[in-house]
C-alpha cells in the first residue's frame, strides 16, 4: 500500500523556483495497474522518482505500508528500496561492460545473497522474461527489446511488491513495446503493484487505472482514493 500526502518536489534553477510535484495526493493499493500520462514536464519522472525512494519530497508525506518513509536516513531508504521496489527505465541503464546474467544478479550481490543462491535467481527470472539463452551476452549483443527484458529482470530478481516504469517503451519500436508490456502485466498478474509512465495512449489505456498529471498536480485519476 502507497500512500502519498500532499508530496511536493521543488527544485530551483537559476534562481526560479520550479514546481515539479505541487500537492500530489495519491494511494495505490496492492497489486494494482495504473498508467500514468500527462504533457512533458508535468512531473511523471519526478513522481516515479519520490514512490521509487530516489528522490525525497520537498513536503508532504510518503508512506508505503503504513511506514512513512520520508523520513527514514539514507542507509533505511536504500534498504527499504532494495527489498520492496524495482525500477525499468527508457534507457535501459545496464552497464555495458556485464552480461546480461550479471547485470540482473547486481542487486543479489548488493543484498548480499550468497552465490549459489543468486545463480539460481539469476536464471529463474532470465527465463520468466525468455532470456535464457542471452545470459552469457554483453547489452551490445542484445537487441534493444532484449536490453529491456534485462532491465526488467534485473528489476525483479529481488522479487519487490512495486514495479515502477518510466517511459519503458520509449526506445522501442510499437511491436517490441507492445511484447514488453505484455511482460510487466504478466508480472502484475502475479500480484506485483505496476505503475508505467507513458506517452502512447495506448499503452496508457491498457493499465487498470488512469492518472494525468499537469503542472505538478494529479488532473485526473479514475480510481477510487481508499478510506482513510
Ligand atoms: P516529465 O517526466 O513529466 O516530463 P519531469 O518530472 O522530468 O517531467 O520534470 C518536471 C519539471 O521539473 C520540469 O519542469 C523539469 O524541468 C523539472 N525538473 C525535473 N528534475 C529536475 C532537477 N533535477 N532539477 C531541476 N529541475 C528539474
Ligand atoms: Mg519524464
Amino acid at each position: 500500500m502507497i500512500q502519498l500526502d500532499g508530496v511536493q518536489r521543488h527544485f530551483t534553477v537559476g534562481g526560479e523556483l520550479v514546481r515539479a510535484l505541487d500537492g500530489v495526493d495519491l494511494d495505490l493499493a496492492d497489486g494494482e495497474y495504473v498508467s500514468i500520462m500527462g504533457p512533458s514536464g508535468s512531473g511523471k519522472s519526478t513522481l516515479l522518482h519520490v514512490l521509487g525512494l530516489l528522490d525525497r519530497p520537498t513536503s508532504g508525506v510518503y508512506r508505503i505500508d503504513g511506514r512513512d518513509v520520508t523520513a527514514l536516513d539514507d542507509e533505511v531508504r536504500t534498504r527499504v528500496r532494495a527489498e520492496k521496489i524495482g525500477f525499468v527505465f527508457q534507457f535501459f541503464h545496464l552497464v555495458p561492460r556485464l552480461t546480461a546474467a550479471e547485470n540482473v544478479e547486481l542487486p543479489l550481490t548488493l543484498a548480499g545473497v550468497p552465490p549459489p543462491q543468486r545463480r539460481e535467481r539469476v536464471m529463474q527470472v532470465l527465463e520468466a522474461v525468455g532470456l535464457t539463452g542471452r545470459a552469457r551476452h554483453l547489452p551490445g549483443q542484445l537487441s534493444a527489446g532484449q536490453r529491456q527484458r534485462t532491465a526488467i529482470a534485473r528489476a525483479t530478481v529481488t522479487s519487490p511488491s512495486l514495479l515502477l516504469a518510466d517511459e519503458p517503451t520509449g526506445n522501442l519500436d510499437r511491436r517490441t513495446g507492445s511484447d514488453v508490456i505484455d511482460l510487466l502485466e504478466r508480472l502484475n498478474t502475479g500480484g506485483i503493484t505496476l505503475v508505467v509512465v507513458t506517452h502512447d495512449p495506448e499503452i496508457g489505456g491498457r493499465a487498470g487505472r488512469h492518472i494525468r498529471l499537469v503542472d505538478g498536480r494529479v488532473a485526473a485519476d479514475d480510481g477510487v482514493r481508499a478510506a482513510s
